[in-house]
């Protein structure tokens, strides 16, 4: 695949040419101490040296809360008792400097929300379609970041569109699908000298080799599966946790929804919001019964869901190894002890 150079003095003028095609540019921004992804406006520029954003980009897809449709009730009017869908402009989103562990995570959520032969998810799949994914290859890993034991790397070029890597003076990009090579072919760049690739795989070698230690999800599979569930360790683990769905939040691979219908006066819609498997609201039957009626059973299924479950569904486990939950929990649970546990 094609790989160019862009010096970073021209990155400004480069996005400015895809907003010119009416592309909306997101990117990694300082906020208030933390960095976020958010909305590049012109003549705002992506920060780039941070080692991921605080927030998973998976609200661009699947918003926290979102309109799914609208009624009313109101005899007069002709749209009475008629569901109107809420209109996606489907808008071409490029999201620049998405790290790699983040891109994967998209491909996890696409085997959620648009399975195929099945129904597919409408509000999800027009966002999608529309996204076009730039990723930054990560030079320096943090200590929770473990993506290199879940089936990617600080350089996983899975899910990008294309693959940058940060050379100093200079950004290295190489397409990855075609749609990242028809946005680098739209543009004037030099081509990259051999050095510079040398340099980058140099850079992708060292960065693995600072990757913390063994955490290996893949032998969670091949144990009986009630073995698993039954398992005493999960009376211990599960203690500490206070439930309060910060790393549902946090994952960019958690998936979980709830739909509302809200009403005010005549008018109304229907929406979903985020749900957490850690809310014991989110299993309750009208009935009042609950199949997971205690913390235990609910922190059991986050994690037999995310290694197990969908390990025996999709052959991946549903968790890209960025580390956030590790990074957010109140009381410091961590998921690649969890792992171990599990793969024990
Ligand atoms: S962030 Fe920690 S305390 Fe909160 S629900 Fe998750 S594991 Fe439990
Ligand atoms: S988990 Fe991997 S891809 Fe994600 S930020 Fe860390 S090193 Fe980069």
């Amino acid at each position: 695949m094609e790989a160019k150079t862009l010096a970073k003095k021209d990155l400004p003028g480069f996005l400015d040419g895809l907003r010119g095609k009416g592309i909306e540019i997101w990117g990694p921004q300082k906020v208030q101490g933390a960095v976020e992804l958010g909305l590049l406006g012109p003549g705002v520029e992506p920060y780039l040296n941070h080692s991921n954003v605080r927030l998973s980009p998976k609200a661009l897809v699947f918003p926290q809360s979102e309109r799914m449709f609208v009624f009313t009730t109101d005899r007069n009017r002709e749209d009475a008792f008629i569901l109107k869908e809420v209109e996606e402009k489907g808008e071409s989103r490029l999201v620049f400097g998405i790290r790699p562990c983040d891109a994967r995570a998209f491909l996890i959520l696409d085997k959620v929300f648009l399975v195929q032969g099945a129904a597919q998810d409408p509000y999800y799949k027009k966002k999608r379609e529309g996204m076009v994914l730039v990723g930054l290859g990560c030079n320096r890993p943090c200590s929770t970041c473990f993506c290199h034991w879940t089936g990617g790397g600080p350089f996983s070029r899975e899910g990008l569109d294309i693959l940058m890597t940060d050379l100093g003076d200079d950004l290295l990009l190489e397409a990855v699908s075609e749609k990242g090579k028809d946005l680098l072919a739209g543009w004037d760049l030099k081509n990259a000298e051999s050095s510079f690739l040398e340099q980058a795989g140099k850079m992708a070698q060292e960065a693995l080799g600072i990757m913390g230690s063994q955490v290996d999800p893949s032998p969670i599979r091949k144990k009986p599966l009630l073995e698993s569930f039954g398992q005493a360790y999960w009376e211990r683990v599960h203690e500490p946790c206070i439930k309060c769905g910060t790393c549902t939040y946090l994952c960019p691979t958690c998936s979980c929804f709830d739909i509302q219908d809200e009403v005010r006066g005549l008018c109304g819609l229907r929406g979903r919001n985020w749900d957490s498997c850690m809310f014991p609201l989110t299993t309750l039957h009208a009935s009042g019964h609950n199949p997971r009626p205690t913390g235990k059973e609910r922190f059991r299924q986050r994690f037999m869901h995310k290694l197990r479950y969908f390990q025996d569904d999709f052959g991946t486990v549903m968790c890209v190894g960025c580390g956030r939950c590790v990074q957010y929990c109140p009381v410091n649970i961590d998921i690649r002890e969890i792992i171990r546990e599990m793969s024990a």
